[in-house]
């Protein structure tokens, strides 16, 4: 199959209202060129350097997903060329990159990545203290950062409930600081979960950005 059949097919079984981030990690713009000539425009990436030589190289009109995890001294390479930074997993990178789009004169949209999977290699906020951060609106100090909602993983295993269960958990978080008024937040609408193996799922429980990666492009040789 190629990337254009496995794209439509794809988004033919994704349903509408819900957002698709093909992630073109470790493949070529080859293969990205491919995906926008069958009309994606939004592509996930997870490595800085990678991301931005793609940037550099494919057309203007895609929008530019992170989705790995960040190290601090790459933030500034980033600010000004993503749409979205899906993958907030602490509060002093959340804060980095409010300092650089503020010095960028942008303001850049991330997600808060919330951690309930049960590898311990996995980034993010534990639900507690993301729960925490928005209690106690620490959000309020951010000038050039607009926080659009939630990302999250499940566990690494064929076992199925434990999966829907690791969503529902993210979801549950999500519409917990989403539907609280006294909160007072804009635009705190986005729920990004959900991969190859396990979108569907994702999409039953309320995801409404999937990140799908190997089902479009194929294996990632890495
Ligand atoms: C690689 C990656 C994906 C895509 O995974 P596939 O299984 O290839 O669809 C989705 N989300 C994140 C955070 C990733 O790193």
């Amino acid at each position: 199959m190629s990337v254009r059949e496995n794209l439509l097919r794809v988004r033919g079984e994704i349903p509408e209202g819900v957002e698709l981030v093909a992630v073109s990690k470790f493949h070529p713009a080859e293969m990205i060129e491919e995906a926008y000539e069958a009309g994606q425009r939004c592509f996930g990436e997870s490595r800085v350097q990678e991301l931005v030589e793609k940037v550099k190289a494919l057309p203007s009109d895609i929008r530019w997903h992170f989705i790995g995890h960040l190290q601090t001294n790459k933030v500034k390479q980033l600010i000004g060329k993503v749409a979205l930074i899906e993958s907030v997993d602490s509060e002093k990178l959340l804060n980095l990159i409010d300092a650089e789009s503020r010095k960028t004169g942008v303001v850049t949209r991330v997600l808060m990545q919330v951690h309930v999977a049960m590898e311990e290699t996995k980034f993010g906020f534990y639900p507690e203290e993301l729960l925490e951060y928005f209690r106690e609106k620490k959000f309020e100090s951010l000038t050039n950062t607009h926080i659009c909602g939630v990302m999250g993983m499940a566990s690494n295993t064929d076992d199925l409930d434990r999966v829907r269960g690791d969503f529902h958990k993210i979801a549950t978080i999500y519409r917990s600081i989403a539907n609280d008024p006294s909160l007072g937040l804009r635009g705190f609408d986005m729920l990004s979960m959900g991969m190859s193996g396990d979108w569907q799922i994702a999409v039953e429980e309320g995801a409404n950005i999937v990140r799908i990666g190997s089902a479009i492009f194929g294996a990632r040789q890495y």
